[in-house]
């Protein structure tokens, strides 16, 4: 399959690890939008959160605790951001489900 995150997992595109497991793998993002700019993805190859189903339970709950553990490394003690864009509305350019753990500054909210 030609997926950029199943490469980055598999190491045939260079990243910056931030932790890994044997359920997910979390890297920074090339194109951050605050200090701090994490992906965190499962290593089972998952389009998006509109298509996990009862089984991917398990992957999605590790998947939480996991970003908490990195934001409490990372230091983000005055809170942070997750979000999971899903499909062309939702803004979801790589089709391999992935949550965004943001923080480091005061963030806004504004959609256009
Ligand atoms: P989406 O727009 O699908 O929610 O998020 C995809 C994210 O992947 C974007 O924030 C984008 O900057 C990041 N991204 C795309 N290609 C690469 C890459 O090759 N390496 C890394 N580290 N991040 C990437
Ligand atoms: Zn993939």
């Amino acid at each position: 399959m030609d997926c950029l995150f199943c490469k980055i997992i598999d190491g045939e595109i260079p990243s910056t690890k931030v932790y890994e497991d044997d359920v997910c793998y979390a890297f920074r993002d090339i194109n951050p939008v605050a200090p701090t700019h994490i992906l965190v993805i499962p290593k089972k190859h998952i389009d998006g959160l509109d298509a996990c189903d009862e089984g991917d339970k398990e992957i999605l709950s590790h998947i939480l605790s996991v970003i908490k553990l990195i934001a409490r490394e990372e230091k983000l003690t005055g809170g942070y951001r997750v979000i999971s864009n899903v499909g062309e509305d939702g803004g979801q350019s790589v089709r391999h489900l992935h949550f965004h753990l943001i923080g480091g500054k005061k963030l806004g909210w504004n959609f256009d």
